[in-house]
């Protein structure tokens, strides 16, 4: 099964993501954090996608969809898998429809975790990020066990600098403006499922999980 978790920032994709793979088998891949990894290890798509990462702007489709697609082809995505951050430009969905038709396959769901705009600054600014394993906390909402360490591999938890005010803000206006309009496209293809996102992390799953259940 080939699922996209959909949102704005801050929606909760990464966090849902992280409980659906758990109980589903699906392979979880998230752009954002490809590109962070690309950005550690310092390699030349780390560096071309830095500046765009650190303002909060999208990286540049030819970049986007080259990496994308070359996770995909890899051997642990032929039963299918959960796409987080990817598509949010009207090419990326087009490619992906094109790369999965010519294998045979095409995208079964949409999850739209829907969530107000107030909801999503607060959440944006409280979050705290594993540095090793990329699972999320909240400050308050969802913190870990232990202050400042991840509850599944215990390593240190960071701030993302994209999470400040400005880039924040900078990442909510281009999620309406570029990313928002695949709403549209995919309720047209009959595979759009809304969720309310505006809820505790385990009502969400459940909802998500009837959702992905349901034909
Ligand atoms: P996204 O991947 O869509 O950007 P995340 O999963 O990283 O969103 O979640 C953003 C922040 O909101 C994190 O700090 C996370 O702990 C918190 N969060 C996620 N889902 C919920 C929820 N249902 N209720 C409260 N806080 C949440
Ligand atoms: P995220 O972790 O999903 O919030 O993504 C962090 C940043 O990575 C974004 O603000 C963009 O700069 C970049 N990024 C992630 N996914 C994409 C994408 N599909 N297209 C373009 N840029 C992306």
């Amino acid at each position: 099964m080939y699922v996209i978790l959909f949102g704005a920032p801050g929606a909760g994709k990464g966090t849902q993501a992280t409980i659906l793979a758990e109980k589903t088998g699906l392979v979880h891949i998230t752009t954002g954090e490809l590109f962070r990894e690309a950005i550690r290890q310092g390699t030349e798509l780390g560096k071309q996608a830095q500046p765009y990462v650190e303002q909060g702007r999208l990286v540049p489709d030819h970049l986007t969809i080259g990496m994308l697609l070359e996770r995909l082809a890899q051997g642990d995505c032929g039963g299918g898998c959960l796409l987080d951050g990817f598509p949010r430009t009207m090419e990326q969905a087009t490619a992906l429809d094109e790369a999965l038709a010519e294998r045979g396959k095409a995208i079964d769901k949409v999850l739209y975790i829907r969530v107000p705009e107030a909801e999503l600054v607060s959440r944006l600014s409280g979050r705290w990020t594993c540095r090793q394993c990329g699972t999320v906390y909240h400050q308050r909402l969802h913190p870990p066990r232990q202050e400042g360490r991840c509850d599944r591999c215990g390593s240190e938890l960071y701030q993302r600098e994209d999470d400040k005010p400005e880039p924040v803000r900078q990442r909510l206006e281009v999620y309406w403006r570029q990313t928002a309009p695949l709403i549209d496209y995919y309720r047209a293809a009959g595979k759009l499922r809304e969720v309310d996102g505006n809820k505790p992390v385990d009502e969400v799953s459940e909802e998500l999980l009837a959702a992905l259940a349901d034909p």
